[in-house]
């Protein structure tokens, strides 16, 4: 960006591409229109390119990544069914309570701050009990803990789960193969690593999902997440023919068809290998200012974003306050546990490394502002060290 707009490094929204902010200032297209209709089509079928599930049923409704959560849950769940939530972090808990909401039986099996849960330990959960559904979160934005979504997929499979993976801070950004690791429903938004304005609310669901549905003896309680609503819709479209049920965030619909574009252009693998790099740099950098990590180690540690305490002797509104000169825009704690005492940076999507640059030297700065002694250059040099590895 060449203007002196502060680049946003939140875990979402995050900064969108040129040609993606040109989509959205277009003027308003009839959904109905046939290019449109073309460009709905393309985005359905880009999904399960980038899901990596080519036997999937795609799902884009305008909503937030909570609406694709309660998508899921209203779908899948009837009333007294059981589901076992495996929460690292503030939006484990709330999949608990949308599940509830919609009449499921919860039993929450939850992490230690910054770890995940043990696979034996919900391995035993789910022997003990006949579940219908299990929720994880990839990565947790509220503790950048991230869980391995291939064992769950495994896990899910061996006790005829169905499991519901919570992409929001994940899809685009670190590996997901919902097909191959038999993932039932993989769903996420737009502004996350998607790098979309927000508004979307995206997922994916298995064969095996479609049939829990299809197989429903009671309505789904949510009018707008029901799938007999918008299942036509997705089908219409796919068919290059018009179809109404509520009306679609048009200029998001051709933004993502732009975003998605850009992704596969890139290239799934190296897009996650990026991201890789990029995670591993943030944190080389962030440790060699002296402060330590949320994740307890770099096997539970996500790329998407990184969570760091802040030093005991620093305060958060103080560090935050000294951030405002700063050229990135970071963002504070989530966890009520915790929240207080650590601050999150996003580096998901286009992130450059000049970003990288902006935003540890941003923070050594505050730190130093707030009076906690660190040099700079240590972080600045574990990134270029990093980054050319
Ligand atoms: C952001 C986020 C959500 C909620 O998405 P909204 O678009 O804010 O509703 C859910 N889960 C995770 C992991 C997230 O990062």
């Amino acid at each position: 960006m060449t203007t002196n707009r502060k680049t946003l490094m939140i875990p979402g929204p995050i900064e969108c591409e040129t040609n993606v902010l040109q989509a959205m200032g277009a003027p308003p297209k009839s959904h109905t229109a046939p290019d449109f209709i073309k460009s709905f089509g393309n985005c359905l079928n880009m999904m399960k390119k980038v899901w990596m599930c080519p036997s999937g049923q795609p799902f884009l409704v305008a909503g937030t990544g909570t609406l694709a959560m309660e998508m899921a849950a209203a779908n899948l769940i009837e009333e007294d069914d059981h589901a076992l939530v495996i929460s690292t972090g503030y939006f484990g808990k709330r999949y608990a309570e949308i599940l509830e909401r919609h009449g499921a039986k919860i039993t929450i099996l939850e992490a230690p701050v910054g770890d995940v849960v043990k696979t034996e330990d919900i391995e035993e959960e789910l022997q003990h009990r006949d579940y219908k559904l299990m929720t994880f979160t990839h990565v947790d934005t509220s503790t950048a803990v991230m869980v391995d979504a291939a064992s769950m997929g495994a896990l899910g499979r061996k006790h005829n789960v169905l499991t519901v993976l919570d992409g929001v801070c994940s899809v685009a950004g670190e590996e997901i193969r919902q097909e191959e690791w038999g993932i039932d429903v993989v769903l996420t938004a737009s502004q996350k690593a998607i790098g979309i304005p927000p508004g979307l609310a995206l997922l994916v669901a298995s064969p095996k999902a479609m049939e829990t549905w299809k197989s429903r003896k009671t309505r789904v309680r949510s009018y707008y997440a029901d799938w007999n609503n918008w299942l036509p819709i997705m089908d219409a479209y796919t068919a290059g023919k018009p179809a109404y049920f509520g009306t679609p965030a048009v200029n998001l619909v051709t933004a993502l068809e732009t975003g998605l574009n850009n992704i596969l252009q890139e290239g799934l693998q190296e897009r996650f290998e990026r991201h890789k790099k990029t995670g591993l740099a943030f944190r080389e950098a962030i440790r060699a200012l002296g402060l330590s990590m949320i994740p307890k180690n770099e096997t539970v540690a996500a790329n998407t974003l990184s969570a760091p305490y802040l030093p005991e002797d620093v305060s958060l509104p103080d560090f935050m306050k000294a951030m405002g000169e700063a050229e990135v825009i970071i963002a504070g704690g989530l966890l009520p546990e915790i929240k207080g005492r650590y601050i999150r940076i996003g580096h998901m999507g286009s992130v450059a490394h000049t970003d990288l640059m902006n935003a540890i030297r941003g923070i050594a700065r505050s730190l130093n502002q707030c009076g906690h002694k660190t040099d700079e250059d240590r972080g600045v040099l574990a990134i270029e060290e990093t980054m050319k590895e």
